[in-house]
């Protein structure tokens, strides 16, 4: 209860004992214990009938008083409720969670329209996704943006790790409000992602992982399976990489080496015009030590990057852009639909997407990328009998299958190879006063240097992309 004299224990002190300050204390007191609470209206209406309680407590603490000098008073913390009430009438509401993923197309469901990926055969079952945890490691201008598509999309569970507060700074960028400077970043996020989609379970870890410390703890968090115990490896399907320095990418690169686990990284240019997506797979694709991208890509050392008083450039746009890259290969992975890409780089100034796969160093310097490379030689033939004989096993299916069924929408898919071949017969007509400036994909991948889809190399992979920076 109220610690001192109120309407609420009037016996404690007496009536005449009241003064306007002790008075004004109780209403602030009370006030606290109006929060908003989840459930939808509920919330709102239950502040809303705290605040009319309070005043008809007013009313009858003045009738109450012999002595009318505090009436004023009382009128002036009556006239404040009110203006209280009218403000409670706008307060946040939050929607209640949802049981079960449904697919009715009705205004009120959150997840009509990401549940008809599935009655449109895009995805084979949506619902899945709540089953799923992914960490982001860097909630900045590509974390931040990439946490709130994935709270959209209504992944089971993220854990969102980041040591840095929030700065008007970080204004240009997307999803953080100029009222949350001064919080952690990932106090800030799961505040907004909570109100957005409380579906989703929230983790903030507010430390640096390049601490030993708070490596070990980032490693532990990772490992943790209360959310999904029967889950095999460690305790999150994938490992999103939005941190902006080399030390770090280093650090998660260890920690997913470790533990086996798949993870994808993405960064932007310090210039703000360029960024990549790469995914990770421990053994199978080189790993960050192995071929770190943007030293790869542009031929700067990544350590020289984010130099003490330089001030990086940066676009809500790249950033946008490389957060919504990202969150696709993320969804196509999880969902197991369409083609995750194994290096997608954007150049914003050609708008120019280029893609490439990088096998692992046998030389590489980290000792668990040597180890998970090993274990995966060991595997990789019956891996690929299997996938071999599932190809075989759909090919005579696909060929029976009709492109597309009459359907409710009216809408009709367009087979992939007829698209190519449209492509291809008019890729060499331009019209008239247009001239190529890129190359085309063919000429990508054809081009001597690459010679097969892998690079083996990183010396013909530096001259690669010498070659590609030079158009
Ligand atoms: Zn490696």
């Amino acid at each position: 209860m109220l610690p001192c004299w109120c309407w609420a224990n009037k016996s404690r002190r007496g009536r005449n004992h009241l003064r306007q300050s002790t008075l004004s204390q109780c209403i602030v007191d009370s006030i606290p214990n109006f929060t908003v609470r989840e459930g939808g209206k509920e919330g709102g209406w239950e502040m809303e009938t705290e605040l009319k309680e309070i005043l008809g407590d007013l009313e009858s603490l003045e009738r109450s008083l012999p002595d009318a000098s505090p009436h004023a008073s009382i009128d002036k913390l009556r006239s404040r409720v009110m203006h209280l009430s009218e403000l409670a009438k706008f307060a946040p509401v939050r929607r209640s969670k949802v049981k079960d993923m449904s697919a009715e197309v009705v205004d009120s469901n959150p997840y009509s329209r990401l549940m008809a990926l599935q009655r449109m055969g895009i995805v084979e079952n949506y619902e899945r996704i709540r089953e799923y945890s992914v960490a982001i490691v860097g909630i900045g201008g590509v974390g931040s943006v990439a946490a709130e598509m994935l709270t959209r999309c209504g992944v089971g569970r993220l854990l969102l790790y980041d040591y840095d507060k929030v700065e008007l700074a970080n204004m240009n960028r997307l999803f953080f409000r100029p009222e949350q400077v001064g919080m952690t970043k990932t106090d800030a996020a799961v505040q907004t992602l909570s109100d957005i989609n409380p579906d989703v379970v929230l983790e903030s870890y507010t430390f640096n992982i390049t601490t030993l410390q708070g490596f070990e703890t980032f490693i532990s968090s990772l490992k943790n399976k209360s959310f999904h115990p029967d889950k095999e490896g460690s305790g999150v399907d994938l490992v999103l990489s939005c941190v902006d320095n080399y030390e770090a990418r280093m650090v998660v690169n260890q920690a997913c080496n470790e533990l086996n686990q798949t993870w994808m990284e993405s960064g932007v240019s310090e210039d703000a015009v360029s960024g990549h997506i790469q995914l990770l797979i421990p053994g199978e694709t080189a790993c960050f030590a192995c071929a770190p991208p943007l030293v790869v890509a542009s031929g700067i050392d990544e350590r020289t990057l984010k130099r003490e008083g330089v001030c990086a450039a940066s676009l809500p746009t790249t950033m946008g852009v490389v957060a919504g890259l990202l969150v696709q290969n993320t969804l196509k992975f999880l969902l197991k639909f369409g083609h995750v890409s194994p290096y997608l780089g954007y150049n914003s100034l050609k708008d120019y997407f280029p893609t490439m796969e990088m096998r692992p160093n046998p030389q590489c310097a980290n000792a668990a990328c040597l180890e998970r490379q090993k274990e995966y030689m060991l595997v990789k033939p019956a891996r690929d009998a299997a996938a071999k004989a599932k190809m075989e096993a759909e090919a005579p299916f696909a060929a029976e299958c009709p492109l597309h069924v009459d359907n409710e929408w009216n809408i009709s898919v367009v087979d992939d190879n007829d698209t190519k071949q449209t492509d291809a017969a008019s890729s060499d007509a331009l019209p008239k006063g247009l001239t190529r400036e890129l190359p085309s994909a063919d000429e990508f991948q054809n081009a001597p240097t690459s010679g097969s889809a892998y690079i083996d190399d990183l010396e013909d992979l530096r001259k690669q992309l010498d070659a590609l920076n030079s158009f």
